[in-house]
Order: C-alpha cells, then sequence, then structure tokens
C-alpha cells in the first residue's frame, strides 16, 4: 500500500456540511487518512499519483444493512414469494444448510459485488451458528471492506396470530422452524465470544454488534439486557422494527412505543426498515437519536410497504440505507438503492420534491456513517477523515451531459463507472481491477458460488423454479 498517494483531477464530491462539490481538485491520503484537498496542485512527494481526469471522488459507500449469507440463495430461487412463505419454507430451510466454507464464499462473493458498485463498509445481519460466524467475519476482515457483523437471535417463537400464520405457511414446521431459537444465556456467550474475538480488529475495520433481530421475537428483558451490555462496550445494536405489518405489534403496543416504554429506543439502536409507522412513533424515533436504514428494493420485493422516510427525514432522522438480505434485492448495488429510494417516494407521495437527490446521497454517505457510530471518521471527504473514497469513471454515454453531480451520480449511475475504490486508504479496486483477489480468483468465486449453491438447493431440498 502506498502510504502517501495523490488523487489528482478529480471532480470531489465532498458530502461535507456544505455539500461542497469541488469542479477539479487533488486530494492527498497519508496513513490512511485525507491530509490534504486542494484546488490548486499538490506537491507531496506521493509514492503513487492516480489521475482522475474526467471522474468524480466520492465517499465510499455505507450499506448500513444486510444479511450477506443468503447471497447463494439469490438466482432465480425463492422469487415471488410472500414474506412468512419466503422467510419459512424457503430461506430457513436454505440457510440451515450451509457450512462455514458456504459462508465464507457468500462474502467473497458479495465482496466483489460490492466494491465493484463503490461500497466500502457494510453492517450484515446474520442468525447463524458460531463456526458460520466466524467464517463469515474473517471472509469480511480479508475482503478489505469495512465491516459490521450483527449477531442475529429470536428467543421466542411466534405467539397468537403470528404462530396460526407461521403454520399456515410452514411447510415442514418441527424440521427447519422454529430456527434455531436461543436463551438469554446462549446469547450472551456467543456474542461475547465473537466481540471479544473480533470487535476492533485490523485496526477498527471489522466491528461486531448484537443483533436482536425482531423485537416480537425476543424478551423485552433480555433486549434491554443485551442493549445495556452493548452500550457498555461502545457497541450498537441492529435490529428490525416495522417491516411486517403484524411484527410491528409487541404485547398489544406499537413496536416503536414498545420499545420506547422498556427504554431500548436510543443513538445505538440501528432500526431496519420503520415502515408501518405514525408520527408519535416518528418522534419517539427522533427524540431517542435511534438510528433507521431504509431499504427500498427489499421493502418492494417483498410487499412489505413504503417507509415514510421523507417524513423521518423532515424530523431530523439521520435516516441511513442498506441493500438487505442479498436475495429479496437481489443486487449488492448501492447506487441502485439510491436511485431508488429517489424515484420510490416522489411516486409514492405524487411529488417529485418528496426527497432530493442530496438527501439520498446523504443517506448513502453521511447518514450511513452516523448509523455505524463513525460520523467522525468516514462519510465525507474532509481533511482527517479516513480515506474511505471511491472514483467513479463519467466518460460514458449515459452521464453526459453533466451540470450538477448530486443528481447526476443519483439518477444517471449503474455502479459499474466505479474503478477505484479505497478502505483507510488501502485499494480495493484499482482501474477495474479488484485488488485483494485475481481476475482468476473472482472467476473462480463466480463458479464456486453456483455449485456451493446448487449443493445447498440439494441439501435444503428446495424447489428450483422450472427445474
Ligand atoms: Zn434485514
Amino acid at each position: 500500500m502506498a502510504d502517501r498517494f495523490l488523487i489528482e483531477n478529480a471532480c470531489v464530491l465532498t458530502q461535507n456540511e456544505e455539500r461542497e462539490v469541488i469542479p477539479r481538485a487533488s486530494v492527498l491520503v497519508e496513513d490512511g487518512r485525507i491530509a490534504e484537498i486542494s484546488t490548486s496542485k499538490i506537491n507531496a512527494g506521493a509514492t503513487q499519483v492516480v489521475d482522475a481526469e474526467g471522474m468524480a471522488l466520492m465517499p465510499g459507500l455505507v450499506n448500513a444493512h444486510s444479511h450477506i449469507m443468503c447471497i447463494l440463495l439469490r438466482g432465480g430461487l425463492g422469487a415471488d414469494r410472500r414474506l412468512m412463505d419466503w422467510r419459512l419454507n424457503f430461506m430457513a430451510p436454505g440457510q440451515v444448510a450451509y457450512t462455514p466454507e458456504d459462508a465464507s464464499l457468500a462474502v467473497k462473493l458479495f465482496a466483489c459485488e460490492a466494491i465493484r458498485s463503490g461500497t466500502t463498509a457494510v453492517v450484515t445481519n446474520e442468525r447463524i451458528p458460531i463456526p458460520l460466524a466466524e467464517a463469515m467475519i474473517e471472509a469480511m476482515d480479508d475482503s478489505g471492506m469495512r465491516s459490521v457483523f450483527a449477531l442475529s437471535f429470536h428467543e421466542l417463537p411466534p405467539q397468537g396470530k403470528l404462530a396460526e400464520r407461521a403454520h399456515s405457511h410452514i411447510a415442514a414446521w418441527g424440521k427447519t422452524f422454529p430456527p434455531s431459537l436461543k436463551t438469554r444465556d446462549e446469547v450472551f456467550e456467543e456474542t461475547s465470544h465473537l466481540v471479544d474475538k473480533y470487535h476492533g480488529r485490523s485496526g477498527g475495520r471489522v466491528l461486531v454488534w448484537p443483533g436482536p433481530n425482531i423485537p416480537v421475537y425476543v424478551k423485552p428483558e433480555t433486549f434491554r439486557e443485551i442493549d445495556e451490555w452493548a452500550g457498555a462496550r461502545g457497541l450498537r445494536v441492529s435490529t428490525h422494527v416495522a417491516e411486517d405489518p403484524m411484527e410491528s405489534e409487541v404485547g398489544g403496543l406499537p413496536v416503536v412505543r414498545h420499545l420506547a416504554a422498556w427504554d431500548l429506543l436510543s443513538e445505538r439502536l440501528v432500526a431496519g426498515h420503520c415502515i408501518h409507522l405514525n408520527d408519535e412513533d416518528i418522534r419517539l424515533l427522533k427524540k431517542s437519536g435511534t438510528k433507521v436504514v431504509h431499504m427500498p428494493s427489499s421493502n418492494m420485493y417483498l410487499g412489505s410497504g413504503v417507509s415514510p422516510v421523507p417524513r423521518m427525514l423532515d424530523f431530523g432522522i439521520p435516516v441511513a440505507l442498506g441493500t438487505d438480505n442479498a436475495n429479496c434485492n437481489n443486487m449488492a448495488n448501492m447506487f441502485w438503492e439510491i436511485r431508488l429510494a429517489c424515484l420510490l417516494h416522489k411516486g409514492v407521495q405524487q411529488d417529485p420534491a418528496a426527497i432530493t437527490a442530496q438527501q439520498v446521497l446523504d443517506m448513502a454517505t453521511r447518514n450511513g456513517a452516523r448509523a455505524l457510530g463513525l460520523e467522525t471518521e468516514i462519510g465525507s471527504i474532509e481533511v482527517g477523515k479516513r480515506a474511505d473514497v471511491i472514483l467513479l469513471d463519467m466518460s460514458g454515454p449515459h452521464m453526459y451531459p453533466n451540470h450538477h453531480l448530486p443528481p447526476v451520480l443519483a439518477y444517471q449511475t449503474h455502479g459499474t463507472e466505479v474503478r477505484w475504490v479505497w478502505v483507510d486508504g488501502e485499494p480495493l479496486m484499482e482501474a477495474g481491477r479488484l485488488s485483494k483477489v485475481s481476475g482468476d480468483e473472482e472467476r473462480s468465486i463466480r463458479e464456486e458460488a453456483q455449485a456451493a449453491s446448487a449443493a445447498i438447493v440439494e441439501r435444503a431440498g428446495l424447489m428450483v423454479p422450472g427445474g
């Protein structure tokens, strides 16, 4: 790694407080951090100079909520099914059939796609046994991406109407469901094991959080205990809030009010989805500093509804963006998520001003950094911040004309324009070639993913549509 390198002649989307766009600038990176930004030439004795003529430099994208492991279950499997059917009859048996090698391979495939489309940081939520979790974290570390592994858990099976609905969907009740319920002691044992072993690894690039998966399936006492445990260690807590209407109520209370009653809304809670909310819920989220992650592709794919994102932004909640499950999206490409987040809310609200390109770019960068608790470290291009940055080739026909960079990036970008990616100043992609895997290795990852996926389908007894 060049510890002192220079990016010259770039058009820079700084994402700083003023949202400044600098038409032509040089950016010096030293020891993994941005050391200087200048509109004139920097003579720094850099060990490497990247000429970014015709390119845009922006902060790397933060995917603040995903489920990476399931990527081997995409590819036409499990499509067009209702949430419970998809979750119980497809996802659960599929995941149970994974080996640690499969889990590692899933990360490698995801990383190739995510890095190629400009993601530099990712949070994955995984409800899996420890050997698979360790295989995933090792692979995430190897990928060079800034990585958060949230160990998800369920403690309670579905009750009442939820149980009826689960029964009505489940084809193999007792065999694959309820899947892997954990006791309070198991949750603490496993989470602390992973946190002790991996949290803060690679200069803080790898983080581990607890993940009480969905409040209705976790005892509030346990949720509170793990939340306090996380707070004492400076960790965040990843969960799902109000994704499905039936899981949006706990003990007769709307889920956000349930969480508030148990004092579980806080700066450290990272709540995925937040779809079925009213203004009182939004006020509680705002007041508590709870972080929200929006996942438009997943919400549309699973027919979950539309999150009131513009309303939350109006209230001042720094909503972040994520791709969610790799097989209810089915991509790991944040530029598509940016475009969809822009378009979805305009369409639903019948108001083209409902949300702006700049707001959604903020969601994918600055707000993502806040969700991770890293807003002083990443999310913008400013002196002193870590160099988690990407360079996009702006020369394709679809990028012309180009007058104002934020809408061009939000509406015209496919993700394939990304040519250079750095995390902590370390290159993950250089001039279109991945730095940590060779072309041959990348091809092998694709071939192995196809074979591993077929083997999982076989072991899990899943149906291949048309097969
Ligand atoms: Zn999720």
